[in-house]
């Protein structure tokens, strides 16, 4: 398992009062932070509406898509592939950010599990 060290959510304080007071005062309040969440936090930013909370009620982002650190490996808790290839909008986003793997070949799935 990952160490605490690592989490993203380590730099959140805070408790749940906190952040409903703060939620209160921000234009736009997103309630969870899963890939729906985050994507819609980035694409208000992009859009220069920065008044912006994530409000998510587990102790780490990404939702469904949980990544964990076993040893050398990196574990896949949730989505693991994206799901319609090029037609998904996640397929350019990790092309952009060099997240593509090389191509498994169909023969190559019960061994490369
Ligand atoms: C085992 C597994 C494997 C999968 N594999 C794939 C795959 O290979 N490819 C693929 O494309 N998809 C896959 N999926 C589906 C994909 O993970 C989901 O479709 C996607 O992550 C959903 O994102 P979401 O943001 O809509 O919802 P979620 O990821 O469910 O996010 C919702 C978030 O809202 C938070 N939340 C809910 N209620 C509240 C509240 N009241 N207050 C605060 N926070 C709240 C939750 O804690 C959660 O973090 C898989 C899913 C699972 C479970």
């Amino acid at each position: 398992m990952e160490s605490k060290a690592d989490h993203p959510c380590d730099a959140i304080t805070g408790n749940f009062s906190d952040w409903i007071g703060l939620a209160e005062r921000k234009k736009v309040a997103i309630i969870g932070g899963g890939v729906a969440g985050l994507a819609a936090a980035r694409k208000l930013t992009q859009n220069r509406i920065s008044d912006v909370l994530v409000l998510e009620a587990q102790d780490y982002l990404g939702g469904r898509v949980k990544t964990y650190r076993e040893g050398s490996l990196l574990v896949e808790d949730g989505a693991g592939w994206i799901s319609g290839g090029s037609a998904n909008p996640l397929f350019s986003l990790a092309k952009r950010l060099g997240g593509m793997s090389s191509p498994i070949r169909k023969e190559s799935y019960v061994s490369a599990i």
